[in-house]
């Protein structure tokens, strides 16, 4: 929780002045047209932005492709990128309070999670990059005596990331500090929802000296600024975070443009299976509530199936509903606030409509449905059935659904039955049914006791409609580097 007060988190709102322009080669710069910014804590216009058209976005491609093919920072020791990484996370560290407020107004995120968690994961993400980059070796395999072979990863060139409001600086964060500390240089594209913080992040790039170029921001709709970096014969490769629908746009951009390389972290439905030997199964009730109703539910691996074993469904959902009519939604300036609104009054309507649909289709609401503005109260399903919509679809809100299994194999089935693959969870005391249903399940990260733990150094990403590719850890260098094999005859 952040040591200031409501009143001064609200003082600091009114004097917002918040930079707007793109970011274009180490300087502001501004766009084509403006779009405006607005807060989901009250519908009200905070700030416009620079909007891009594909103007823009050629000079921000054009900013960074000088800078890979002729500019410092791919040149640069891995020990000076080092330096110059950490001294942006020294910067985003000196200035958290001020971007966690700008993430807290333009999504709605509450105030003690965008700096408690939010900004923390960012400066970690930033330094542990940082730490990595002069840790890298080459390799040079054995070969016969007349000849040395050497396989080294070069930086792949320029990098586009095309990024979601849910955590605007850590999806952002996940694949610039990577693409930065391998040498690549970075178009990043925030959501239209949420470009505020991106553009202070990028003012504090250029003054920790980053070079110019080496790191843009363009603004803009998805369809003409997304599609223009999709599209752009200057953009070497596609890192992208957001949903199933516009994965497969980038996928038919780089096809019908040059093959750039695209990798996709897409949603989920993530199953959270507690079997009756869970070894505290109020703590299994405690987290899947905690984990549905996190950040609002806007979360590519919320827990949004609970499958639960029959034997314990009613003690494990009194608690849960429990939780739910307890929390406490508000305004997400008030650092007492757990969940704050939904990011935007087209999100609110998707997730009503889910309400909705839930209803319709027989299930049972236990908790939530309503709420004003556009806020929604944590909202519990139960009597769920695997071919409702709200079983099968990714609802991105604060909206549970209980599922019932009745043994271990239906669980796993349950578990799979869907076209997602980010995450999964179990709770057992069983060792080998924690392995077992483990390795049973298909998702890029399975939790065993526990939901949402991890750490920069464990890879992040999905299996099947999820994506492919890594965020986190030393593998998400894969995505930004190619291997080059050099084969020297003595
Ligand atoms: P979205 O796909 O609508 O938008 C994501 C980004 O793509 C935005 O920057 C947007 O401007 C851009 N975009 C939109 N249309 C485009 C187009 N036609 N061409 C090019 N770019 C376009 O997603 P959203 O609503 O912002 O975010 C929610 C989705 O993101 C959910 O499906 C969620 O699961 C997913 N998500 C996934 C992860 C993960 O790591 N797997 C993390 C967070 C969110």
């Amino acid at each position: 929780m952040t040591g200031v007060a409501y009143e001064d988190w609200l003082a600091r709102a009114d004097r917002l002045d918040p930079y707007t322009d793109h970011h274009i080669d180490g300087a502001s710069s501004p766009g084509e047209g403006t779009a405006p910014v607005v807060s989901p804590r009250d519908g009200r216009t905070i700030a416009r932005v620079a909007s891009a058209g594909a103007a823009d976005v050629d000079r921000a491609v054009g900013a960074a492709r000088r800078a890979f093919d002729a500019g410092p920072w791919p040149r640069m020791s891995p020990a000076e990128r080092k330096a110059a990484l950490l001294r942006w996370a020294a910067l985003v560290e000196r200035d958290r309070e001020e971007l966690a407020l700008l993430v807290s107004l333009e999504m709605g995120k509450p105030i003690s999670e965008a700096d408690g968690i939010e900004l923390r994961a960012v400066i970690g993400c930033l330094r542990w990059y940082a730490e990595a980059a002069d840790k890298q070796l080459d390799e040079s395999p054995r070969t016969d005596a007349g000849s040395l072979a050497l396989v080294t990863r070069e930086p792949a060139g320029v990098v586009a990331a095309v990024v979601p409001w849910n955590f605007p600086l850590t999806m952002a964060a996940w694949k610039i500090a990577p693409a930065l500390a391998a040498g690549c240089t970075v178009v990043l594209k925030p959501a239209e929802e949420s470009p505020l913080s991106a553009l202070r992040l990028a003012a504090l790039a250029a003054e920790a000296g980053l070079p110019p170029g080496a790191f843009n921001v363009v603004n803009g709709p998805g369809e003409i600024a997304g599609r223009a970096l999709g599209e752009h014969p200057g953009v070497d490769v596609i890192a992208f975070t957001g949903s199933g629908e516009v994965g497969r746009h980038f996928l038919r951009y780089a096809a019908g443009s040059n093959l750039k390389r695209v990798w996709l972290e897409l949603g989920g439905k993530s199953p959270n299976i507690i079997l009756p030997d869970a070894p505290d199964l109020d703590a299994a009730a405690d987290t899947a509530a905690w984990g549905i109703f996190f950040n609002a539910g806007e979360m590519c691996t919320a827990p949004s199936r609970l499958l639960v074993h029959r034997s314990v469904t009613g003690r494990v959902l009194d608690r849960i509903v429990a939780r739910a009519e307890k929390l406490a939604v508000g305004d997400p300036l008030d650092p007492a606030t757990e969940m704050g609104p939904l990011v935007s009054a087209r999100q609110h309507e998707r997730v009503l409509s889910y309400v909705e649909a839930g209803r319709a289709e027989g299930a049972r609401l236990r908790a939530g449905g309503e709420g004003e503005g556009l806020f929604l109260r944590p909202t519990v399903f139960d009597r769920v059935e695997p071919g409702m919509r709200i079983a099968r679809e990714e609802i991105f809100g604060p909206v549970l659904s209980v599922l019932e299994f009745d043994d271990a194999d239906e669980a796993v089935r349950l578990a799979n039955d869907t076209e997602y693959g980010l995450a999964a969870a179990v709770w057992t005391g069983d060792l080998s049914a924690a392995h077992r249903i483990s390795r049973s399940l298909r998702a890029g990260t399975v939790w065993v006791n526990c939901y949402e733990e991890g750490d920069m150094s464990v890879p992040f990403g999905g299996m099947k409609q999820s994506g492919h590719g890594r965020d986190k850890s030393l593998h998400a260098f894969d995505k930004y580097t190619d291997l080059k094999t050099t084969w020297i005859t003595l």
